[in-house]
């Protein structure tokens, strides 16, 4: 698999290959031009696809010998919208994980300590979730996510172990933060688009589509379709023979410390 190190030495050595030849002047600026366009493009394509491994490696699909799934929630928790879908997965009888923005946690304790009462798993989103997150220095990046800890940890007495990045950006700030916090760094392998989609029909359809084992599949607590299609969802994928089953088994390893 490509990644952040062996881009870098190829695109070292397609730096220098242009030295051993006698190139134009012309030739040689579009050259760079464009081996410059590929490497930003293979950046820009490592940092936005989480399950290119690019900077660093996420769990991003669990078990693929079993028929089983899991489901992730981010964003939450959200008075609106999270005690309906924890209603629901609790009469479905599935685990889910969801994943928290700090800043959200205060005035929805109880919210919080529901998912761990019922049998979910709960992981840090970072503490502001932030749109430009991602452009922080690690040591920002860092102190947020520790502040999103202290939040769980205050409403549950959990610590997580499970971080997943606002928008799924990953960079080099991203990869250091991550590692000086000892976190497991978790994407997914479907994406359901819940939140700018169209339709239900489309949630569902992106949802479904080529389901496999070990998929670990992303829904936002907001998503203006998430709630209305999820029993839908539940019902064609254990009409597929797929198991629901939480995050921890999924990927054989504890969420919290
Ligand atoms: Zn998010």
């Amino acid at each position: 698999m490509l990644n952040a190190r062996y881009t870098r030495l190829i695109f070292v050595l397609l730096l220098v290959i242009p030295l051993f030849f006698h190139l134009e002047n012309r030739t040689l600026i579009c050259y760079y031009v464009c081996l410059f366009l590929v490497y930003i493009s293979v950046l820009v394509y490592g940092s936005y696809f989480i399950q290119s491994d690019f900077f660093i490696r996420s769990l991003w699909k669990g078990d693929k010998t079993r028929n089983a799934i899991a489901i992730t929630f981010d964003d939450g928790p959200m008075k609106d919208f999270t005690p309906h879908l924890l209603d629901l997965l609790k009469s479905e009888k599935v685990p889910a994980a969801f994943f928290l923005i700090g800043k959200n946690i205060e005035g929805n304790e109880a919210l919080v300590q529901r998912m761990v009462d019922e049998g979910h798993v709960i992981g840090n989103h970072s503490y502001s979730h932030t749109f430009w997150f991602s452009l922080n220095k690690s040591e920002t990046m860092y102190n947020d996510m520790q502040k999103c800890d202290d939040e769980i940890i205050r409403a549950t007495g959990k610590k997580p172990k499970f971080f997943r990045p606002p928008y799924g950006v990953i960079n080099p700030m991203v990869k250091k933060a991550i590692e000086k916090g000892n976190y497991d760094c978790i994407g997914w392998s479907i994406r359901t688009y819940d939140t700018n989609a169209k339709s239900a029909a489309q949630v569902l359809q992106k949802s479904l589509k080529n389901l496999g084992n070990g998929d670990i599949i992303l829904f936002h607590d907001w998503g203006k379709f998430t709630i209305g299609i999820l029993s839908e969802f539940i019902k064609e994928v254990r009409a597929r023979d797929f198991e629901i089953v939480g995050l921890e088994e999924i990927l054989k390893t504890k969420a919290y410390y």
